[in-house]
């Protein structure tokens, strides 16, 4: 698992249509790259997989631009230093940073966060307190408003986004309804996140057993999946209900465009439905910080990780997460 001198790469071999298969990634190997003036060269030692990296795989339109073929894959590391001719940084720091799917990379020392493992596990930095909880805290908050005694709905419940949002809706006092694949996620969900009822979306009866978790109805639904449950959630949702819009991952690999929920019930209940993207709400990063690290010192938001070992295992670990076999934030451990 350690690096040799030279450096493994994950490219992007070709574009899939549908799911993408191990075949659309290839392994190379290429030599270390030094750092230029103002540079740092990290070895990778964390990996986060992501269901965006999806989007990069494919040309369609996005607010990213695609990864391009033969190109490393895209994603968010944690690396140690171990060249640097940025004075900011020093070998031995580690960083955050946006390393890609390979042993080594070269960044400017501006777009790399330094870290204090002695504040917390680092892994957080990908996890509950980096991109994937900063999503859930601005999607909720700033979007999803949610009040005490509300329904909020939330699904992929058990996963790196979800969780924070389920806990969150807990500690603004709101009724927290979770769904998820399979019995094991559920009953996490309800018994370790402590949301008040999780529902399996794989279950037969699926959209039945949401209805009867939500009695009064649901005034928040953070949607993360589309696809079936967007289709079970809708007519439930109260009049002024809001949608913060994160993600559709049932969605990603479509080949052709499925009908959406409709604009009529937009109008007659004048809900808000809004799509979102993490880094457009930059100026909640310090009391996302603030609050979250809070909550999970004293233990009211718990997080889960999904643990890959080794950069070559990336491929298919992240076709398990477009198909929901990842339990909790996934990540690849690439060096200890
Ligand atoms: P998760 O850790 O939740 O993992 C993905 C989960 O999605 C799977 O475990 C699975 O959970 C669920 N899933 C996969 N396929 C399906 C399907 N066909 N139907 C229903 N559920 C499915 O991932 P993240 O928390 O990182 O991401 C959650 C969502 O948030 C994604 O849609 C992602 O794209 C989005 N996102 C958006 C951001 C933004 O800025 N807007 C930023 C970060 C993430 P289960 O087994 O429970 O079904």
């Amino acid at each position: 698992m350690q690096g040799s001198s030279r450096n493994r790469q994950i490219v992007l071999r070709s574009r899939p249509a549908g799911l993408p298969t191990s075949g659309h990634f290839g392994l190379v190997e290429s030599p270390i790259p030094e750092p230029g003036d103002g540079e740092v060269l990290m070895r990778t030692l964390w990996l986060s997989l992501d269901p965006y990296m999806r989007g990069r795989m494919s040309e369609a339109r996005s607010y990213s631009a695609p990864v391009p073929i033969g190109g490393v894959m895209v994603g968010a590391t944690l690396g140690r230093v171990v060249a640097s001719r940025d004075p900011a940084f020093a070998v031995g720091d580690v960083v955050l940073g946006y390393g890609g799917w390979q042993d080594y990379a070269v960044a400017p020392g501006r777009r790399l966060r330094k870290l204090d493992p002695a504040l917390a596990p680092i892994t957080t930095a990908l996890s509950v307190l980096g991109m994937p909880g900063m999503t859930g805290y601005v999607g909720l908050l700033e979007i999803g408003r949610p009040r005490a005694g509300e329904t909020v709905v939330v699904s992929a419940a058990s996963g790196a986004v979800g969780s924070v949002v389920g806990q969150i809706a807990k500690i603004k006092g709101c009724r927290a309804v979770g769904v998820a694949g399979g019995a094991e996620k559920c009953a996490y969900v309800v018994d370790v996140l402590g949301l008040d009822a999780c529902v399996d979306h794989r279950s037969p009866g699926f959209a039945e057993a949401l209805a009867r978790a939500c009695p009064s109805g649901v005034d928040v639904y953070f949607e993360n999946v589309g696809g079936a449950v967007q289709e079970a959630v809708w007519p439930l949702l109260n009049d002024f209900a809001r949608v913060p819009v994160c993600g559709l991952i049932a969605q990603y690999n479509d080949t052709t465009p499925r009908p959406g929920p409709g604009l009529s019930s937009v109008l007659t209940k004048r809900l808000t439905v809004r799509g979102f993207i993490v880094s457009d709400h930059a100026a909640a990063q310090d009391a996302f910080l603030r609050e979250v690290s809070a909550w999970v010192r004293d233990g009211r938001i718990k997080f889960r990780e999904d643990i890959v070992e080794g950069l070559e295992r990336a491929p298919d670990a992240f076709l398990g997460l477009l198909q929901g076999r990842n339990f909790g934030k996934l990540m690849v451990r690439v060096a200890s």
